[in-house]
């Protein structure tokens, strides 16, 4: 690893700069390389360029030392292997950073992040304690500065090039360090505005670039040496690091950036890391999410995990997934059918039923053709890539669906993002966009507020700009218009595309959309998540067909549910709990995630399973309890569930 050779004349070139602001002076920047005696004119000019040209500012004070090191004192070094991580955001780069500082044996790595700020005050490098991070640094003031480096290749022929070189010099730098004795590990941050990128380096971890440490922009830096030695041997390692000559060998090229850069040399970074950053990250934030089992039978009570829960959460509006006459439907259709379909609507997977079911959806929201999708967010991720492509514009509800929104970025159209159902803000951006290809979408009923969208406003935005119209009819259908209908039937406003599911009120499960029958026909020759998946097995298009039976000919179930939300708002408000709802969703906004999960967990020790809503459902802040009713909750019920849903709001 290493050798000595003998020859002289090799120079240390050293560059301070620094300036005076309001009687301190402060450093700007710093950099040394060793090199021969005829690169030395060239390299004092670089030199002085970058001082004189520092994003830090100008400064008022540039040292320039030249001093000749006899070659024979150098201690020969081989450079670090090398590997590059990449990272999103600064926080990212420095969970990593925490996780390299760990592996390298450093107990409290996130102890020494925090101490980053203050060691990018000192002029040099902070150096700890590995383990008792008790600061050693000598002067306190200037810290330990690393000199007396060089890489051996520029002082063995002329190399011209920039004497900005950052990946070189750190590299050398962090070799030398790394060879110091006793030195376990150490972590660096440029503090050059214009440079984001920092390491970690030990013998055994190698050098590990880091993309992104910082904000850019940030002059805030530093460098910190961890230690785990005798206290007597601290002086010797000091002195190593700053007046040992030492030259690095063979660096490697400067890789690029991947994320898992495959450097045969390096350490094999650890795949998996990420799970637990992610999932912690997720847990500490309160938004960590778990599955849980549900007994479900006709009522709107639930076995789970051992406790009898009154549902005060599901989408079940109606209570169909359960009714006698929509599971034998279902059941006879799974005996006369099975239990799959065995394949896409466009080969062999399309029964007499579907073709049925899609008329009397059709009928249903009185449009000319349906088409059915296998989930209601593939009606709208399909329908959405379908009719949108590059060059084309939706405008899109700040609140809409996940399945509305996945729908839009997948289109790769430009997504207009407008106010909460707030057409005057709609208009002002459609104006903008007169002319061009574009589609206003929207949920007919809000799932997480429960509202209903100006549907009359909507579609006269459209005509006017003269772009296609549809609504996500998920919460609504079964639910809001005088037949259940939906938001179509409540205006009396037909849009142009209706996207709905089967899943909610109508128990199944299946997404569908409506519309003229040539858009239809289009659908069926470009909506990918309609060609290119396995059409619904016979017994969920049964149930939805025994559904819709139901709904047109018991149209007081509708009715009945209506009646139950009003009531329950009612009690909430009596209680003082702020409570409405045009749809079958109660919203109860908290705010902090925290605590809507703790009402929720109260909530569900008392007995009722009410949903906390959290972020990314919604917005950051704008958690929530969301309860929804079901046309068969008895009265007694909803005014005990208002009463526990009060007290767990207090609680909270
Ligand atoms: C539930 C929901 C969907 C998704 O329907 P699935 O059939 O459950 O996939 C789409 N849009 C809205 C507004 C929803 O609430």
């Amino acid at each position: 690893m290493l050798s000595e050779v003998s020859q002289v004349n090799l120079y240390s070139v050293k560059m301070r700069a620094s300036r005076e602001t309001n009687g301190v002076r402060e450093h700007i920047s710093g950099a040394e390389q060793m090199v021969r005696a005829s690169e030395v004119p060239d390299l004092a000019r670089d030199l002085m360029l970058r001082a004189q040209n520092h994003s830090k500012g100008t400064p008022d004070f540039i040292n320039i030392k030249v001093e000749e090191i006899p070659e024979e004192s150098c201690l020969r070094l081989k450079a670090l292997p090398v590997r590059s991580l990449a990272c999103e955001t600064a926080a990212e780069g420095l969970r990593l950073a925490c996780e390299l500082l760990g592996r390298a044996g450093v107990a409290d790595a996130e102890a020494v992040v925090r101490l980053m700020p203050q060691a990018g005050r000192l002029r040099g490098a902070m150096i700890l304690d590995a383990d008792t991070l008790e600061r050693l640094e000598p002067d306190r003031e200037r810290g330990v500065r690393a000199t007396k480096m060089g890489r051996a290749d520029r002082t063995e022929r002329a190399c011209g090039g920039t004497a900005k070189n950052h990946y070189a010099e750190a590299l050398v730098l962090a070799t030398k360090v790394a060879s110091a004795p006793h030195i376990v590990a150490e972590i660096c941050i440029s503090d050059d505005p214009d440079y984001v990128t920092g390491y970690v380096a030990s013998k055994s971890l190698g050098y590990v670039r880091i993309a992104r440490m910082k904000e850019m922009g940030s002059p805030e830096g530093g460098r910190i040496f961890l230690y785990r030695g005798p206290r007597e041997e601290l002086a010797a390692t000091i002195d190593f690091i700053e007046h040992r000559p030492v030259l690095v060998e063979d660096l490697p090229k400067k890789p690029c950036l991947a994320k898992n850069a495959a450097d045969p040399q390096g350490p094999v970074p650890d795949k998996w890391a990420f799970l637990e950053q992610g999932l912690s990250a997720i847990r500490k934030a309160g938004l960590a999410r778990q599955i849980r089992d549900m007994a479900c039978g006709p009522s709107p009570r639930v076995r789970c995990e051992g406790r009898d829960l009154l549902l005060m959460a599901s989408n079940d509006y109606l209570g169909l997934a359960n009714e006698p006459r929509v599971r034998e439907r279902a059941a006879r259709a799974l005996l006369e059918w099975g239990t799959g379909s065995g394949g896409s609507r466009l080969t062999t997977g399309s029964l007499a039923l579907h073709s049925e079911l899609e008329e009397r959806l059709a009928a249903f929201k009185k449009y000319e053709r349906a088409l059915l999708f296998n989930t209601g967010y593939m009606a709208n991720v399909g329908v959405i890539t379908a009719l949108c492509g590059r060059g084309d514009v939706i405008f899109s509800d700040e609140l809409n669906h996940a399945s509305i929104i996945d729908g839009c970025r997948l289109s790769r159209a430009e997504i207009v993002v407008y106010a909460h159902n707030d057409m005057a803000d709609l208009e002002d951006k459609a104006r903008r966009y007169a002319g061009r290809r574009g589609l206003i979408v929207s949920d007919s009923v809000f799932s997480m507020d429960g509202d209903v969208v100006d549907l009359a406003e909507l579609a006269r935005m459209a005509d006017r700009y003269g772009f296609l119209s549809m609504i996500d009819e998920a919460h609504a259908t079964g639910v809001v218009g005088e037949t259940g209908r939906g938001v179509t039937e409540l205006c009396g406003i037909q849009p142009d595309i209706v996207v709905g599911t089967l899943s909610k009120a109508l128990g199944s499960e299946g997404g569908f959309v409506c519309a003229r029958a040539q858009l239809v026909e289009y659908l069926i020759n470009r909506a990918r998540s309609f060609i290119f998946s396995t059409a619904l097995p016979a017994a969920c298009v049964a149930a939805a067909l025994a559904a819709l039976d139901i709904l047109e000919s018991e149209p007081w179930r509708v009715r009945q549910l209506r009646d139950s939300v009003a009531f329950f708002c009612d009690s909430l408000r009596k209680l003082d709990v702020g409570a409405e709802s045009q749809s079958a969703i109660v919203p109860l906004i908290v705010g902090d995630e925290r605590r809507a999960t703790r009402a929720a967990d109260l909530l569900l020790e008392r007995g009722y399973l009410v949903s906390a809503i959290r972020y990314p459902s919604v917005a950051r802040g704008s958690a929530r309890l969301r309860a929804t009713v079901r046309g068969d909750h008895e009265r007694a019920d909803l005014t005990e569930a208002a009463r526990q849903i009060a007290r767990a709001l207090r609680e909270a």
